[in-house]
């Protein structure tokens, strides 16, 4: 039986990389999965997903979740979404509606946001995955499992929001100490 996979987790915890892991092994033929990502996310190569570590899939970027169902045709049996947090609220019933027609899919996402938050629609998202894979990170501090994104404040304000420098991976405990007291 088809169903929903996500792979969850904070930065750096390799969750492209397991998405690109179930690409290849999936099918040989290309034509049988589809590949998208958002199109805010602008990091690395316009059309493809990257790994941290140098792998790369070619894929669509959509603004909608809606246009992902327009990119299916008869042959895509897989759908891999990368960044899933970014998409709306659409991306629920998208999900849902490709389950209905049978596709396996697979998303890939930040569960929560720099300051702990949930993400987007992260979860309702897990709700509804059948497989709901948590990966880790090495805490930068003290080198123990991370689930948490810590942003590094600079005193110069010329860090970038979104440039992977801006964000360590930390463990609760280290990411809480990190936090500047307001
Ligand atoms: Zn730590």
């Amino acid at each position: 039986m088809n169903q929903f996979t996500l792979i969850y987790g904070c930065m750096f915890a390799g969750k492209s990389t397991r998405l690109i892991e179930f690409y290849q092994d999936f099918d040989d033929d290309p034509a049988r999965k589809l590949v998208v990502k958002p199109l805010l996310d602008n990091r690395y190569a316009i059309h493809g997903v990257n790994s941290h570590n140098g792998l790369t899939i070619p894929c669509h970027r959509v603004g909608k979740p809606e246009e992902i169902t327009s990119l299916v045709d008869d042959h895509v049996k897989a759908v891999f979404i990368d960044e899933i947090q970014f998409f709306d609220i659409n991306i629920l019933s998208t999900v849902n509606y490709l389950l209905t027609m049978g596709l396996e899919v697979y998303g890939a996402g930040l569960d929560r946001d720099y300051l702990g938050r949930d993400f987007g629609h992260m979860p309702a998202l897990k709700a509804l995955a059948r497989n709901r894979i948590q990966v880790h990170a090495r805490c930068s501090v003290c080198g123990s499992k991370a689930d948490h994104t810590f942003r590094v404040y600079d005193s110069d304000q010329l860090i970038l929001v979104g440039h992977s420098d801006a964000y360590q991976a930390r463990c609760a405990k280290c990411w809480k100490e990190g936090q500047k007291p307001v």
